[in-house]
């Protein structure tokens, strides 16, 4: 990882130029908004590198807080449409990013907005520290749409990464994983200190990579039933997932039709099912 990033303006990503522009925008760093600014060069970098950012990309920036790896990301060349929902921080960022004639700023939610419109309808990448009060909701929302993203570069709370690469068997495999899982072959790229940001924030950090599938990882009938099965063994994980999905819904005669077709063992936790198993499950409650 290299610890420079080549521009002509300020360096954001750094303590003392962060610290000035909260100054002198007279900002607070809005904890209900999730903001943790990056202060080291490196790790935008490493964001950068890992997102293999060049000027072919459309990338995805989302939470672009003072511009941070906004600025990281518009120096590779690459095409930079940044969503952020804090309406104090555009005016922000026209200064910090001024110059910068390839980033676009569009103020708003990243779960409201129109995403295929506002990415032309053409391929993409995703690069951002998120969030991580929406961390989940945020990945699910991009991954549900089937939008053309290529990779995924995230930010996220370590914890929930661990979760997102967990495997069946483990305690802290579940919904998460499997839709990460379905979608995309996740893997952690570096681990990010808490001094990496201000303010820093109570838990580590890591970056993750999510090559996105050009098909899910495995086929299944209904992909809506797929989610709902998934959901419901998770629902209630100390159960077995017959008793799980009776839980959730399901009538106990399908369940009953359902492992009798499919075979797998209706005593088992949903938490010992693979991604595979799931799909078999899933399709034996669908009738076609
Ligand atoms: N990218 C900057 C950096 O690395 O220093 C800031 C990252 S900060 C962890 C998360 C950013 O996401 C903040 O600027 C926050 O205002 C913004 N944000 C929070 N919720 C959002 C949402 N629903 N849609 C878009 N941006 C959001």
């Amino acid at each position: 990882m290299t610890d420079t990033i080549k521009t002509t303006h300020p360096v954001i990503a750094n303590p003392q130029v962060t610290r000035h522009i909260m100054k002198a925008f007279n900002l607070r760093a809005a904890k209900k908004l999730g903001q943790n600014f990056l202060v080291d060069a490196g790790i935008v970098q490493g964001i950068v590198d890992a997102a293999g950012a060049g000027p072919e990309d459309n990338i995805l920036e989302i939470g672009p807080g003072i511009g941070t790896l906004t600025q990281g990301l518009a120096e590779s060349g690459a095409k930079v449409t940044a969503v952020e929902l804090d309406k104090k921080l555009p005016a922000v960022l026209a200064h910090t990013l001024e110059g910068y004639d390839n980033v676009t700023i569009v103020p708003g939610d990243i779960l409201k907005v129109n995403i295929p419109e506002l990415m032309g309808n053409k391929p993409f990448k995703v690069a951002a520290n998120l969030p991580y009060y929406i961390t989940t909701p945020i990945l699910m929302a991009l991954l549900e749409q089937h939008l053309p993203i290529s990779i995924l570069v995230t930010m996220v709370q370590k914890e929930v990464a661990l979760r997102m690469i967990a495997q069946p068997g483990s305690k802290i495999y579940g919904a998460l994983s499997v839709a990460v899982q379905y979608y995309t072959r996740p893997h952690i790229a570096f681990d990010v200190p808490p001094r990496s940001f201000i303010p820093a924030p109570e838990v580590d950090s890591v970056v993750i990579v999510c090559d996105v599938r050009e098909k899910p990882a495995v086929e299944v009938k209904s992909e809506k039933m797929f989610f709902r099965v998934v959901k419901a063994a998770f629902g209630q994980r100390r159960k077995t997932i017959a008793n799980a999905l009776k839980g959730a819904g399901f009538q106990q005669e399908d369940i009953k039709a359902a492992f009798d077709k499919c075979g797998l063992d209706s005593g088992r936790r949903g938490e010992t099912f693979s991604l595979e198993e799931f799909g078999i499950l899933a399709d034996a409650f669908v009738q076609k």
